[in-house]
C-alpha cells in the first residue's frame, strides 16, 4: 500500500484547516472527498496533521500549496486518474480545491457580514479566500515582473503579467480538437461558478462569486484570476448582454465606488480596436491600487464651484475629470459630456471622424474612484476609425510599437499601468544580453521584432554595462509605453490638439462653463 498519497492528503487538509478553508469538523468529510477524486477507496485512517506543513501554510501559503497540489497531481497522472496536459490537470486540481472551499451561500453570507463591519475588511478577506483556495493561483503570480519610471505625465507603471500560462502544443492541439459547447456562453459569465472546465475553458470548480445590484440590476463581485492590481475584481453583469457606454454604465461605476470607496472601477471601451477584449458581456474592472491618471496635472479647469469640478487633464489620452461630492451631480455632468462626445461629434482639424450610425467611431474608456467624500470620474475620449494605413485604428498603437505590445490599450493600461504580454520576459533578457555583446542578434531571431528599437537604443546610449543595463531597458519599455498612450490620444499635445479639445469641451459643457 502507497502511504505517500495519504500523506499528501493529509497535507491538503492540514493546508485547508490552516487557512481556515474549512472548519476542524469537516476534516474527516474532505478527506473522504479527496481520496474518491484520487480513486481511492481505503484510507489508514491516521488522519496525520504535520504541524511544519501547517506552519508553511500560515507563513508561504502560495509555495506550501503548489508543493501539495504538485504532488496530489502527480499521483494522479501516474495513476492514470487524469490526463498529462496542463488544463486537464487544472481542472483536476481545482476539484481537489473545491472539496474544502465552502458553498457559495456561505462565502456570500460572509461577505456581507463583514462588509457590515467595514468594505475593506470585506473585500479583503474575499481575496485572501479567493487566493486561499486557489482560483487565484498565488504561485503563478509570485513570476510576474514590475516597475514604474518616470515621464511628462508623471510616474507609468508596468506589469509583465505571467499568471497565463503558457500552453504547450499538445494543450493546443486538444484545445483544438475539443467541441464547441456554447456553456458557459463566455469566461465571464455566472455559470463558470462551480464549473469544472476542460481542456479548452478554465476550471472554476473552486470559484465562488459574490452577487449585489447595479442600478437595480444584477452583477456579481468576483477576482480576476491574472491580477493585474491588488485586489484586481471583476464586476460582471448576471446576462450574457454586450458592453455599452451610456449614462447607465457611469452610473453603474459611481454607484459601486459608493459602496465600496476604496476600490477603483472602470470599463473598457464599448467599441472594438479601442481596448475592449471581451465586448460580448457587460462588465468592470476595477481593484485597490493607485493609478498614474490620479495623480496627473489639470490641464484647465472649465468649472469650479465648491461643489462640482470639471478639468481636463494632462494626460497622453485627451481625459476630462469631473468630480464632486454629490454622485448624481457628477454622473449628470459626466453624462453630459459623454452624450456630446458620443453622439456624432466631428472635428476635421484633429482628424475626428464620428463614424455612421452602423460604424460608430467615438466613445470613452470611462474610470470612477473616490477621493475622500468626493466621487471623481474620468473620460478617457476614444475614436476607432480605420484607415488603409491603420486597419486597426488612427488611435491606436503605432505599428512600429507592437514589438511591445500588439492588443488594444484597456481600462488597466488607459490610466497608466501598462499590462504587457509574457513573451517580453524571455525577449528582454535576451535583448540585455544582445546589447552587452554576450550574444549575438542572428542566433537569436525571436528578437528581431525588437532590432528597431535596439537600433535606436544604441544611437542614444552607445555604450551598455552590465550594471545599468536592466534600469536602461526598463525606462525605455516606459518611454515605448507613454508614446503608445499618445497613440491613442484623439487630440494631440500640439497647440492646435489643444485648441481642438478646448473646444470640444466648451461644447459639452454649454452655458455651465
Ligand atoms: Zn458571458
Amino acid at each position: 500500500m502507497n502511504t505517500g498519497i495519504y500523506r499528501h492528503i493529509d497535507n491538503l487538509v492540514t493546508y485547508a484547516l490552516a487557512r481556515n478553508l474549512l472548519p476542524g469538523e469537516e476534516a474527516i468529510y474532505a478527506t473522504n472527498l479527496l481520496l474518491d477524486q484520487l480513486h481511492l477507496d481505503s484510507y489508514d485512517g491516521l488522519f496525520f496533521r504535520d504541524p511544519e506543513i501547517r506552519r508553511l501554510s500560515i507563513e508561504d501559503p502560495g509555495q506550501t500549496l503548489k508543493q501539495i497540489l504538485g504532488n496530489l497531481v502527480s499521483y494522479a497522472v501516474s495513476n492514470g486518474v487524469v490526463e498529462d496536459i496542463l488544463p486537464l490537470k487544472d481542472v483536476f486540481d481545482a476539484k481537489l480545491m473545491n472539496t474544502l472551499t465552502p458553498r457559495p451561500k456561505t462565502v456570500i453570507d460572509r461577505f456581507w457580514a463583514d462588509y457590515k463591519k467595514s468594505p475593506e475588511k470585506a473585500t479583503l478577506e474575499y481575496f485572501e479566500f479567493s487566493q486561499d483556495t486557489d482560483y487565484i493561483r498565488r504561485y503563478r503570480l509570485s513570476q510576474d515582473l514590475y516597475w514604474e519610471g518616470r515621464t511628462k505625465y508623471g510616474n507609468l507603471q508596468i506589469l509583465i503579467s505571467l499568471s497565463k500560462p503558457e500552453l504547450d502544443p499538445k494543450a493546443i492541439a486538444a484545445a483544438g480538437k475539443a467541441k464547441a459547447t456554447g456553456y458557459p456562453k463566455c469566461a465571464l459569465c455566472m455559470e463558470n461558478e462551480g464549473y469544472a472546465g476542460r481542456v479548452d475553458f478554465a476550471a472554476r470548480s473552486n470559484h465562488r462569486i459574490i452577487p449585489l445590484k447595479l442600478c437595480s440590476e444584477d452583477f456579481s463581485l468576483q477576482f480576476s484570476p491574472y491580477r493585474y492590481c491588488h485586489q484586481h475584481c471583476i464586476v460582471l453583469n448576471h446576462r450574457h448582454i454586450p458592453m455599452i457606454i451610456n449614462e447607465s454604465a457611469l452610473d453603474k461605476l459611481l454607484q459601486f465606488v459608493e459602496m465600496f470607496p476604496h476600490y477603483f472601477l472602470g470599463s473598457n471601451a464599448d467599441l472594438p480596436y479601442v481596448g475592449g477584449s471581451v465586448l460580448s458581456h457587460e462588465h468592470f474592472q476595477g481593484g485597490v491600487h493607485r493609478l498614474p491618471i490620479m495623480d496627473a496635472k489639470v490641464m484647465k479647469t472649465y468649472i469650479s464651484r465648491p461643489e462640482l469640478e470639471v478639468s481636463t487633464l494632462f494626460w497622453p489620452l485627451s481625459t476630462i475629470r469631473v468630480k464632486g461630492k454629490d454622485r448624481r451631480e457628477v454622473l449628470a455632468q459626466a453624462s453630459r459630456i459623454l452624450r456630446a462626445w458620443r453622439d456624432g461629434y466631428a472635428d476635421p482639424d484633429s482628424s475626428i471622424d464620428p463614424g455612421s450610425a452602423d460604424d460608430q467611431h467615438n466613445t470613452v474608456t470611462p474610470l470612477a474612484c473616490r477621493e475622500g467624500s468626493d466621487f471623481v470620474m474620468f473620460l478617457m475620449l476614444r475614436n476607432n476609425k480605420r484607415t488603409e494605413e491603420r486597419p486597426v485604428g488612427m488611435f491606436h498603437t503605432h505599428q512600429d510599437r507592437f514589438h511591445i505590445k500588439k492588443e488594444g490599450i484597456g481600462i488597466i493600461d488607459a490610466p497608466g499601468l501598462a499590462i504587457l504580454p509574457s513573451r517580453l520576459k524571455k525577449e528582454l533578457a535576451v535583448v540585455k544580453e544582445v546589447l552587452l555583446g554576450k550574444e549575438s542578434m542572428a542566433d537569436h531571431p525571436e528578437i528581431s521584432k525588437h532590432s528597431d528599437w535596439m537600433a535606436h537604443l544604441i544611437e542614444k546610449h552607445k555604450i551598455f554595462h552590465a550594471d545599468t543595463v536592466d534600469a536602461i531597458l526598463r525606462d525605455e519599455v516606459v518611454q515605448v509605453f507613454m508614446l503608445m498612450l499618445e497613440d491613442c490620444g484623439v487630440f494631440k499635445h500640439t497647440p492646435s490638439g489643444e485648441e481642438s479639445f478646448d473646444r470640444f469641451v466648451r461644447f459639452a459643457l454649454g452655458d455651465n462653463t
